[in-house]
């Protein structure tokens, strides 16, 4: 399956924002934008330049898939799944990347990134509904329940996890029982949640509308 292979951080360092592309790593001083905040390359610490509309337009589309972690053919995907949904086309893209199943599962703290929570997700560990759910992009409806498989529950890589888990902010959207450690998606995310994640979505609409 295609996906961005390039180093992370300096995906972090090029966009210059955190992306929270490595996990727990992301959350100490070990960053790299923390210790080199400035673009990757030669001429990086001559500092960022005050971009034009189209350079920040573009910037905002980039930052947006390298953060789900999804190539251009996706993005245009879902933008065009947004356009053709009723509302406001901005708040719809934002919300169809939030209910992708890999977005959901690293919501609800069941991996610490979203490339790790696609790779569960690719190993058909996540049930939904009681079924299994091989596609990282499915899409989730309000109600229904996702559940990690009970051989990746017993493992080592899970006991770590279940403590972070407790620690974890959840979105409005989705619930987490701790105890069977299932999560449930209790409604399509709400404008509060969306202004929380930090993507200006109209700049992108703005951006594909040229
Ligand atoms: Fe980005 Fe910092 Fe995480 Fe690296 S450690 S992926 S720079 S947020």
């Amino acid at each position: 399956m295609a996906r961005d292979l390039n180093p992370k951080c300096k995906q972090c360092r090029r966009i210059g924002e955190k992306l929270f592309l490595k996990g727990d790593r992301c959350q100490t001083g070990k960053c790299a934008l923390v210790k080199k905040n400035y673009p990757p390359g030669l001429h990086g610490q001559k500092g960022r330049k005050k971009p034009s509309d189209y350079g920040a337009q573009l910037n905002e589309k980039q930052k947006t898939k390298k953060m789900y972690r999804i190539l251009e053919n996706d993005i245009r995907l879902v933008l065009k799944r947004a356009q053709n949904k009723k509302g406001n086309s901005s708040e719809n893209l934002l919300k169809l990347l939030e209910m992708r199943l890999d977005n959901a599962v690293f919501r609800l703290g069941l991996a610490s990134s979203r490339d790790q929570a696609r790779q569960i997700v690719n190993h058909g560990l996540v049930l939904v509904n009681g079924k299994k759910a091989g596609i990282p992009s499915y899409r989730l409806k309000d109600g229904d329940l996702i559940v990690l498989k009970d051989r990746l529950k017993r493992g080592k890589y899970f006991q770590a996890q279940k403590e972070k888990m407790k620690k974890n902010i959840l979105p409005s959207w989705l619930y987490l029982d701790l105890e069977k450690t299932e999560g449930k998606v209790l409604h399509e995310p709400k404008t509060e949640d969306l202004e929380k994640i930090g993507v200006n979505a109209q700049m992108i609409v703005e951006y594909y509308s040229r």
